[in-house]
């Protein structure tokens, strides 16, 4: 539902801290399972949403809905074209974080257009939309010359920032990011970093021997699918080694850790599970005053409104309440709930000072 000029929404500058405009052309060819894949490449999802709930109408039809839909948003012919669809559900005076993702070498194949596609495309997307647009840079330590193209994008093309998605393969504290740890620090340019447990996008490659081991603490590391490996790279404990010599990068924790993790802490049962819960471990970091500049957005994670208690009472801390950022991850939470619910409903169940809170006053500082 688009929401007009001149209503109380224009109280609030909205940041929306976390969106995704790329195209399924941006995604590589086996980003998705064989069984998706197919369905995408007959434009088979909507039909199949449609028989499934004919079959049975009491199937889980929302579920595929949402997949179409999902599916449907990303298979645009441009950014432009996604970048509308986010924006028509948000004041004309909203500012939306678009991050970039390298995915050129989580071994699932090539994609139509390669990630310097991408964020040429977003330059310009940036250049026609210069007050609605903060661009983020994906950075992967495999890139040769990654400091060089960050450098470049951030200082020649109105990048504000890097993005950084481990759980494509690698390690936060990778020495090869070290260089663009130090230019960010300095300069000042925020780094968002997906931090969820259970990632539907990883490494799609085989793990070799050599990985089954943690390179920093020496531990055995447990053979497992790819999505729950990925644990190990994506793990909040990894940034101490970057935040102990980096004390004033400015990192926002995307995902606040996911839903799962929410969910762990709240866990009545073993109290070990709540002292280990990803949500714990970011809060702490949060809370560590030798990390000022640490964020967590609760993008994803909050589609879950039973965690809207938790979320509250967080707030209710004054050291994390200043640190916490709005965020929707247009349109991959698309498959769990409309962006709707992400950017009205749940301003309503928070009140307005909780959402200006999270919505702008945490977001202009993190992006200052
Ligand atoms: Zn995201």
């Amino acid at each position: 539902m688009p929401q007009e000029e001149g209503s109380a929404d224009l109280n609030i500058v909205i940041y929306n801290c976390h969106a995704h405009v790329l195209t399924l052309k941006n995604t590589p060819e086996r980003f998705y399972g064989w069984f998706s894949q197919f369905v995408m490449k007959y434009r088979l999802l909507r039909p199949l949403a449609n028989f499934l709930h004919a079959v049975n109408p009491l199937s889980d039809k929302d579920a595929w809905s949402r997949r179409a839909k999902f599916i449907s948003q990303g298979d645009q012919t441009s950014q432009e074209d996604v970048l509308k669809g986010l924006m028509k559900y948000y004041p004309p005076n909203a500012k939306q974080v678009v991050l970039s993702v390298d995915m050129d070498y989580m071994g699932a194949g090539k994609a139509p257009l390669t990630f310097e596609d991408q964020i040429k495309e977003l330059a310009s997307l940036k250049r026609k939309y210069p007050d609605h647009i903060y661009a983020f840079i994906g950075a992967d330590p495999r890139r040769p010359n990654l400091f060089g193209l960050v450098k470049k994008y951030c200082e020649t093309e109105g990048f504000k920032g890097i993005k950084l998605y481990p759980a494509m393969g690698f390690y936060p504290f990778d020495e090869r990011l070290y260089p663009v740890y130090e230019y960010a620090e300095k300069k000042n340019i925020p780094i968002l970093v997906h931090c969820k447990k259970q990632s539907r996008a990883v490494y799609k490659g085989i793990i070799p021997e050599s990985w089954l081991k943690h390179p920093k603490t020496g531990e055995p590391l447990e053979r497992k699918t790819n999505i729950d490996f990925s644990a190990n790279w994506t793990d909040p404990d990894n940034y101490l080694y970057v935040l102990n010599d980096f004390n004033n990068l400015k990192i926002c924790f995307g995902h606040f850790g996911g839903e799962m993790e929410w969910k762990r802490y709240q866990n009545e049962e073993d109290p070990d599970e709540f002292q280990q819960s990803w949500y714990n471990k970011i809060k702490k970091i949060l809370m560590n005053p030798k990390f000022p500049n640490t964020f967590a957005d609760i993008s994803y994670t909050l589609s879950d409104f039973d965690l809207l208690a938790l979320l509250n009472v967080t707030l209710l801390i004054p050291q994390v309440r200043e640190k916490v950022l709005f965020g929707s991850d247009f349109y991959f939470s698309n498959l769990e709930c409309t962006e709707y619910k992400f950017c009205i409903e749940l301003r309503k169940e928070l009140g307005e000072d909780n959402f200006k809170q999270i919505a702008e006053i945490n977001p202009k500082r993190f992006l200052s």
